[in-house]
């Protein structure tokens, strides 16, 4: 076609899910386009460790066993490890109106780690820096604007309007993806009238490289450990679900009266709340395409699926995509077909959107579980939680299906 870049691959949204498609689609032999809206010399500044709190990204990901294994296979991990990281041992779990509390440690499990807290802009830097000496055409700095559609063919416009055109344009532009809209693809959604509050901070006592989690009726709290590069285990990653007025309340607080709420809210585990970085809040909203793919098209990441964050999925699901994209368009490229063939996107959704949806629906019962307090559901969450921290093997089990070892 006339004035249009084509590949056979188009992916839109260099986030950790794009990125990392990108590069393990183009290691299998396509030509492989990536589109990504911020700038690269953005995306690829190093923190600077004289910043205190204030430096820490406040999205970081509880990174699970097998998407670490898909980053080590795709050669970026090592380069993510070089940065600033914390693989935790151990996680606590309790119900702040009650009496039930759950351990699970990794050595029970003859693991390393239960899994490791990463900042999301160390793994995009590492998975750029591949990408830089890798085939794939990067453009970066530009977003996209449109879809075009004529006959068999397929793509997007830039803002500059320039047209670029594949065979499979997948979009993992994000929660609020725009392509998904464009291409008319449905969403169901539930709106949790909650906010999650983010931020970083230094605390009293030493984390102990666990992941500490409180329920309460109003939305689970975590505490998820960080590290600096000088070995300080004095840090952790606070994200606060609480129902929206409450959230409200919570941010407008001056850092003194933040930091106090906050350690009765973790009921003083780590001590004092010494430091506390700038305050980030969110609406929380679980969304779910009603598909995943149309033709020549398909999602992959936040811009299938958003969870909410108690359980720290979110990346997860979105590199499981990723391992099911890869694997369907190796067989694709063995077996000579096109990679927006009608059966090799039917079987990357067949195999992703029963999971991710159970995965979603766990999180559901899990947090109305918690959010009532009725006498049947209390006695029933804080004995369950002590019967279940007794059971080993079921609870090895549960934290092997959460560590993405289940299968
Ligand atoms: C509070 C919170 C806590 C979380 N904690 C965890 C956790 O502990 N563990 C976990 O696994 N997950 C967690 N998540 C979820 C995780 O951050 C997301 O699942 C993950 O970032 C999704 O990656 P993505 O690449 O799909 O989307 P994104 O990270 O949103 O990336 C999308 C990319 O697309 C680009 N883009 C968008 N539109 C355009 C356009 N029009 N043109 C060009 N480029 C475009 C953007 O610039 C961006 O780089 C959390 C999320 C939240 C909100």
């Amino acid at each position: 076609m006339n004035d249009v870049r084509m590949y056979d691959i188009l992916v839109v949204g260099g986030g950790m899910i794009g990125s990392a498609l990108a590069l393990g689609l183009s290691r299998q032999g396509w030509q492989v386009g990536l589109v990504e809206g911020g700038e690269r010399a953005t995306l690829l500044q190093t923190p600077d460790p004289a910043k205190g709190v204030e430096d820490f990204e406040p999205r970081v990901s509880a990174i699970s066993v097998a998407s670490q294994q898909l980053l080590a296979s795709l050669g970026v991990w090592q380069d993510v490890m070089d940065g600033r990281h914390c693989a935790y041992q151990k996680m606590t779990v309790w119900d702040g109106e009650g009496t039930g509390r759950i351990h699970f440690d990794a050595a029970e499990l003859r693991a390393r780690a239960l899994g490791t807290i990463v900042e999301n802009r160390s793994i995009v830097r590492a998975l750029l820096a591949a990408l830089e000496v890798s085939d794939v055409d990067l453009t970066d700095g530009v977003k996209v604007t449109g879809w075009w559609q004529e006959g068999e063919q397929r793509g997007i416009e830039l803002a500059d309007g320039e047209r670029l055109g594949a065979e499979l344009v997948v979009a993992a532009d994000g929660a609020h993806s725009r392509l998904r809209q464009w291409v008319g693809l449905p969403t169901r959604e539930w709106d949790y009238d909650q906010q999650a509050i983010v931020c970083t901070v230094r605390t009293a006592q030493g984390h102990g490289f666990t992941a500490w989690q409180r329920f309460s009726p109003t939305g689970p709290l975590a505490f998820l450990p960080l590290l600096t590069e000088q070995g300080d285990d004095h840090f952790c990653s606070i994200v606060w679900s609480q129902d929206t007025d409450e959230a409200r309340r919570l941010m407008a607080l001056d850092d003194r009266a933040f930091t106090a709420e906050l350690e009765t809210a973790i009921e003083r585990e780590l001590g004092a709340v010494e430091a506390v970085s700038r305050r980030f809040a969110f609406p929380l909203r679980q969304r779910h395409a009603k598909d995943y793919i149309a033709s020549g098209f398909a999602l992959a990441g936040d811009a299938a699926h958003t969870i909410h964050p108690l359980a720290g999925q979110g990346a997860n699901l979105g590199y499981g995509d990723v391992r099911a994209l890869l694997e369907e368009l190796s067989r694709a490229k063995r077996t000579g077909l096109s990679p927006g063939h009608d059966l090799v996107l039917a079987r990357y959704q067949r195999r992703r959107k029963g999971e991710n949806l159970a995965m979603m629906a766990a999180m559901e019962g899990f947090k109305q579980l918690f959010a009532r307090d009725e006498l049947p559901l209390r006695w029933l969450r804080n004995t369950g939680m002590r019967w279940l921290d007794g059971l080993g093997p079921v609870k090895n089990r549960i934290a092997a299906e959460a560590m993405g070892l289940g299968h």
